[in-house]
């Protein structure tokens, strides 16, 4: 296996430091209920939370990813929903990436149908080339180029999320 490395862990930890901050000054004098996205947002959403100095709890959901295939079918399966409801909670839903939208935007709908006080998306990576649907995260780490990546939370058929950066997977 090779792997290129588009974004290493230094830059990574300097940019989910930052976003930490952003979203701390957001949410003053509030607290924040975290849903990370399982499972490739584990990585991320753990480096994140640690930089938030608003109070705040952490929740999970896990959805269908697209098995062995690197394209999305755009059909979004819910395999463990919430353990709480989020009915007038502040709610931070974060992910790994954003490609096609397809994800995020069903899984807002979804959560918005349950009545937070408010919902907002926080994404480590961004292809806004990939676009299927109108959809705009509130808070991006970095955009990336139309490039299929692992690392940092992020798999190929189950694997490399270990991987401290981001990187490409070369054949
Ligand atoms: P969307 O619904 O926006 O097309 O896709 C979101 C999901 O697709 C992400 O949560 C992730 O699981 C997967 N995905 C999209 N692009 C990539 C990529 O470049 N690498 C990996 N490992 N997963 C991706």
């Amino acid at each position: 296996m090779q792997v290129r490395v588009l974004i290493s862990a230094e830059e990574i930890a300097r940019r989910v430091q930052e976003l930490g901050r952003e979203i701390s000054a957001d949410y003053q004098g509030r607290s924040i209920l975290v849903i990370g996205i399982l499972k490739g947002a584990v990585v991320f959403m753990s480096d994140l939370i640690r930089h938030i100095s608003v109070p705040l709890e952490v929740d999970f959901m896990a959805i269908s990813s697209y098995g062995e295939a690197t394209e999305t079918s755009g059909v979004v399966q819910l395999l463990k929903d919430l353990d709480r409801p989020i009915e007038g909670r502040d709610i931070l839903v974060v992910e790994d990436i954003v490609d096609s939208g397809l994800t995020l935007s069903y899984l807002s709908q979804l959560l918005k149908s349950r009545k937070p006080a408010t919902l907002k998306t926080a994404v480590l990576l961004d292809k806004p080339e990939r676009r299927r649907t109108e959809f705009t995260p509130d808070y991006v780490g970095f955009a990336i180029p139309d490039e299929f990546v692992i690392g940092y939370g992020l798999d190929y058929n189950h694997r490399h999320r270990e991987l401290p950066y981001v990187g490409v997977l070369e054949k």
